[in-house]
């Protein structure tokens, strides 16, 4: 056995360019980090730092200039149903109820009734929406709509979930509700978690690690064991010190 079998997500030396006639811009430059398995890690930083490239290589949408991305140890080459992904634009069908978005992964992946139905009821009960089951996403607050995200995300048990800066759209209320939900998910599920924000007050909120980028070129600062028992409260001193140090380091 390997010493990495631990490892559901590995980031080896990874290096994205953009080139373009008029630039050249390094996104990411030798970046290096593992995910263990259940573990709930947050990538934080400032805007152009990289975040997003990160995301999508690590999705399989985009290719990396140099180094290797591995999925339990094998490299990624595209997207798979072993990464389940929520975006901050929600990304739902608007023709589909939400019980019909829910199943898309299941449709794609052949699973036939009753057992898509009751994965599907399965999810909806998961997110608290057994009740919207016949909605359109248009009749859906933006909390509610990444609740759909995230049941969808989840209904096909990926290896892995990938969120994008999933609650920027939302309200700060919201935001809260939705960060105590996904911990009671994320618990509940065992799931192993990569969260991509700008907001370092989230990523203290909800991460067991947290991987802070710098950008020009986009690289890791430094990788921060958020060592606070949950839930957190912001109004503690010892969340304020770990605020402080992250915010520190990316030069806020
Ligand atoms: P973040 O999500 O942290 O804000 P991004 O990954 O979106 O950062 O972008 C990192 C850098 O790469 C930025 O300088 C951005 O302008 C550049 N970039 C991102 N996507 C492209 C692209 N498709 N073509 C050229 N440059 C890009
Ligand atoms: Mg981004």
């Amino acid at each position: 056995m390997s010493e990495h079998t631990q490892e559901v997500v590995s980031v080896e030396s990874l290096a994205k360019t953009y080139e373009s006639d008029r630039r050249t811009v390094r996104a990411l430059s030798d970046v290096n980090f593992g995910v263990d398995d259940g573990e709930f890690v947050c990538i934080v930083g400032p805007s152009g730092c990289g975040k997003t490239t990160l995301f999508r290589i690590i999705a399989g949408l985009e290719d990396a200039t140099a180094g290797a991305v591995k999925l339990d140890g094998k490299p990624v080459s595209g997207p798979g149903t072993d990464r389940g992904m929520v975006f901050q634009e929600y990304g739902l069908f608007p023709w589909r109820t939400v019980a019909e978005n829910v199943a898309f992964g299941l449709e794609e992946q052949g699973v036939e009734e009753p057992q898509r139905s009751a994965r599907v009821d399965e999810m909806l009960q998961l997110v608290g929406l057994d009740g919207f089951a016949d909605a359109y996403p248009k009749e859906l607050s933006g909390g509610m709509k990444q609740r759909v995200g995230i049941a969808r995300a989840l209904a096909v048990d990926p290896e892995l979930l990938l969120m994008d800066e999933p609650f920027g759209a939302v309200d700060a209320q919201t935001r809260d509700m939705l960060h105590g939900e996904l911990l009671d998910i994320w618990s509940e599920t065992d799931k192993t978690v990569l969260f991509v924000t700008h907001d370092v007050e989230e990523a203290v909120t909800l991460a067991d690690r947290v991987v802070v980028m710098a950008a020009d070129p986009g690289r890791v600062r430094e990788i921060v064991t958020v060592d606070i028992e949950r839930p957190r409260e912001r109004t503690d001193s010892e969340f304020a010190n770990y605020v402080e140090r992250i915010r520190g380091l990316i030069g806020e």
